[in-house]
């Protein structure tokens, strides 16, 4: 019998108490009592549609019938997963079939539950509306737009049988290497709090779809998107004070806002795999956290444990492990073993008949809240909403939002269209959809062009639409054996006006896109050379999942815009951008690295780049950094076609007295240009003097706003000290220090001191949890 390792996360005091008690329904609980065990583990297990499918890829969403009555009937399987975008009336015949039967073949009729990993949009359905990716919703700073991007995905997928949606990705974008850095909303604990609540709020009560409900899914708990590489489900190191005060808050704040699931992180912290550690799936989720609702593995990370992390001997160890530290559903155990084994552990006892009814009634509970059994099939009657114009429409806004202005020198930008005869496009990313679009788009690891609609504009289709009276051309920069074309690319750029760069990378997910260089290809670094060397206004357009070093050919471009995935609105939002139509207001939500080796994010980057090395003496210049700053822009930066002044930053009192005092800031910003723009105000908060190193500063507070050309408004900001001043330990426990604090908005900074005591003990909330 192997031994679970040693807990990473020391157990907090909390963890003497009890579990929060399990509240089920009436139903669930007649369920329970009259289901067998197998039943109940059936409940327990989540297989992938490849297992029902027999064309495993799925070009036409297929059933074997018989197999799929087999498997409800000797193993009650309670939920199958996935597939590719197919049209939604394929989608509602294959979730009928599936649901009549597992219906018919379960003793007491029990739903399944389908989960879907519809990231940013209802990505799984031909023909809807494809949002930007999470790490261009954080660019816009407005919870808004992540509440649209759910409301759009249950709008065109709930009725067609998906009731399990596996987003929002709740994991903290820390490390730009990180193939999944993308589907983060950022770097900031607050950023991703606040857009993940706002998508799990919309997603689990909106009306419109009734009575269809569907529930949400965090992921991937906790601390996934710290490896220590490039690499996707490596070890991550991450201290528990980290843990609790970065990683915590945003799976906090859904948990808060009703999340009635978690997906689990297939890496390790530490050491130990999250799949098989009691510290974080009970003793930190569900004792600190609250958390009540199903913990899903992640994919086939039960027999991980025995193959690639090697904590366990064999299957059936592992299944133990995982079900002991808090698993509560197995996705795609490697076979339907798990079944067999889970039931071998009840009847050896290392599994209780409780621990089985906590899961099984968990997951039943969580049916019944969307009320799978009241209305289990999909309806063909409402399929309209698929491909609905106004959600195509809210996509591309979202898009506009969502890409970063990052330099502008001599106002190159926006490209008057009546100074534009002749523009070239050039790039990967000129012509493509699927760059645009990224991973899980239609599928797992996007698709090929052609399968992208056609009336989705490319980036340079976008550009003709734009500038009708211009010649925009677009040229290949390499032949079919890859053999540069770079003397006709710099011929053409000679022959324009100006110059659009379109560089990027094809569509990845997970390990695909893994990494050890975020350069700029040398191939799209030779482009760029060739337009700076035409002396032809020159704009790079950088399209991808994370940010390439592109230090070598940046300082000679006079305007790059950062466009990340942008969705379906890319190419408009960009053309626009470009030619002045949409002035920019996204700013950058994660620290973007001037060089390969940099991936400190903003809190923490203060140090050496900020000393004056002068101060060391003379020869001292020479040995430090080349240039001031490691980034080449910083988190909350970004520019727009207008220009916003910060004035009259004041405090309602200096002197805060105890926890439950309140500051009010006031802030001023101005439009001072001549166009209307968007601002995204934020503040900043800074404990001048820890007891532990505290992060040199953190957003605390952020509000986006609409200012006509030449209109000034008031912003305010409510200080709360248990909120905004106070940090957790190691266990959780808000730590609120007397001292001093520095607010920074904009260009304008106040002190105030905290006079009060520290917090009482009785919670273990974490900051920024509200
Ligand atoms: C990913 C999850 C996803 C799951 C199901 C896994 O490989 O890590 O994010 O939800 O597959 O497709």
């Amino acid at each position: 019998v192997a031994t679970p390792p040693a807990s990473p996360i020391t157990p907090a005091a909390a963890s003497s108490s009890e579990l929060p008690a399990a509240s089920f329904s009436p139903r669930v609980r007649q369920l329970l009592a009259q289901m067998t065990l197998e039943e109940k583990i059936g409940q327990m297990t989540q297989l992938a549609n490849t297992a029902i499918n027999p064309t495993g890829v799925q070009k036409d969403v297929a059933l074997d019938s018989a197999k799929l009555a087999a498997l409800v009937r000797e193993f009650h399987i309670g939920s199958f997963l996935n597939g590719e975008a197919v049209p939604a009336a394929q989608w509602v015949r294959y979730s009928a079939t599936l649901q009549r039967i597992s219906m018919r073949e379960s003793r007491l009729h029990i739903p399944i539950i389908y989960g879907i990993d519809h990231m940013h949009g209802a990505s799984y359905v031909s023909g809807t509306a494809i949002f930007p990716h999470n790490i261009n919703l954080g660019s816009t700073f407005n919870p808004e737009l992540a509440r649209q991007t759910a409301r759009a995905t249950i709008l065109e997928s709930a009725d067609l049988g998906h009731h399990w949606v596996f987003a929002p990705v709740l994991d903290l974008g820390v490390n730009v290497y990180w193939p999944r850095f993308y589907e983060t909303y950022g770097e900031d604990p607050l950023v991703v709090a606040t857009l993940g609540a706002a998508f799990v709020k919309e997603l689990q009560t909106n009306q419109e779809i009734a009575p269809y409900k569907v529930a949400g899914c965090g992921k991937h708990f906790l601390g996934y998107s710290d490896p220590r590489n490039g690499w996707d489900r490596t070890n991550a190191l991450i201290p528990d004070q980290r843990l609790q005060e970065f990683f915590r808050p945003s799976f906090q704040a859904a948990i808060d806002s009703g999340l009635k699931s978690i997906m689990i992180n297939s890496g390790e912290i530490n050491g130990e795999p999250v799949h098989a550690s009691k510290a974080i799936l009970t003793d930190l989720l569900r004792r600190q956290m609250g958390f009540k609702g199903v913990a899903v593995t992640d994919w086939e990370d039960i027999i991980r444990l025995v193959r690639i992390q090697k904590v366990a001997a064999n299957e059936k160890e592992a299944t133990w492990m995982a079900i002991d530290a808090g698993v509560d559903m197995a996705m795609t155990p490697y076979t339907t073993n798990f079944c067999r084994i889970v039931k071998e552990l009840v009847q050896e006892g290392r599994l209780t008949q409780a621990r089985i009814d906590l899961s099984a009634g968990r997951v039943l509970q969580m049916k019944d809240e969307i009320g799978l059994f009241e209305n289990p099939m999909p309806r063909a009657d409402r399929l309209t909403r698929v491909g609905d114009p106004a959600l195509r429409a809210q996509a591309v806004s979202a898009a506009r939002e969502g890409v970063v202005l990052l330099k502008n020198d001599q106002n190159t930008l926006p490209l008057a269209p009546s100074r534009v005869k002749r523009l070239l496009v050039v790039g990967p990313s000129a012509d493509s959809r699927a760059n645009l679009c990224g991973g899980w788009t239609l599928a797992w690891q996007g698709r090929p062009e052609e399968a992208y609609p056609k009336d989705v504009p490319t980036l340079v289709e976008a550009l003709r639409r734009e500038y009708p009276q211009a010649t925009v051309e677009t040229l290949p920069y390499r032949d079919a054996k890859g053999k540069s074309l770079m003397s006709s690319i710099s011929a053409a750029a000679r022959r324009a006006d100006a110059v659009v760069l379109a560089l990027g990378e094809r569509p990845y997910t997970e390990g695909m896109g893994n990494t050890s260089d975020l350069t700029l290809p040398d191939d799209q670094q030779a482009l760029a050379r060739a337009a700076q060397a035409s002396g032809k206004p020159t704009v790079l357009v950088l399209i991808g999942g994370r940010p390439s070093i592109i230090r070598q050919v940046a300082e000679a471009t006079p305007a790059i815009i950062w466009a990340g995935l942008p969705g379906y609105g890319g190419g408009v939002a960009l053309a626009e951008i470009i030619s002045g139509k949409t002035n920019p207001s996204g700013k950058l939500p994660f620290t973007y690295p001037q060089f390969a080796g940099h991936t400190t994010n903003y809190h923490h980057d203060n140090n050496e780049n900020s000393l004056d090395l002068s101060d060391f003496g003379a020869g001292f210049e020479q040995r430090g950094p080349k240039y001031k700053s490691s980034m080449l822009t910083e988190f909350g930066e970004g520019l727009s076609y207008t220009t916003y002044t910060y004035s009259g930053l004041a405090l309602s009192d200096s002197v805060l007295t105890g926890p439950t005092a309140r500051l009010r800031a006031t802030v001023r910003v101005a439009n001072a240009g001549a166009r209307a723009g968007q601002e995204a105000v934020l503040w900043f908060l800074t404990d001048e003097v820890g007891r532990i190193a505290r992060p040199v500063r953190q957003l605390r507070h952020f509000e986006k706003q609409a200012l006509a050309a030449g209109q000034s408004r008031e912003f305010t900001f409510d200080i709360d000290p248990r909120r905004d001043l106070s940090y957790p330990d190691g266990q959780g426990r808000p730590q609120l220090e007397a001292g001093w604090y520095t607010l920074r908005v904009g260009s304008q900074a106040v002190r105030f001191r905290y006079a009060g005591g520290p917090l009482a003990q009785a919670g273990t909330a974490a900051p920024g949890s509200t």
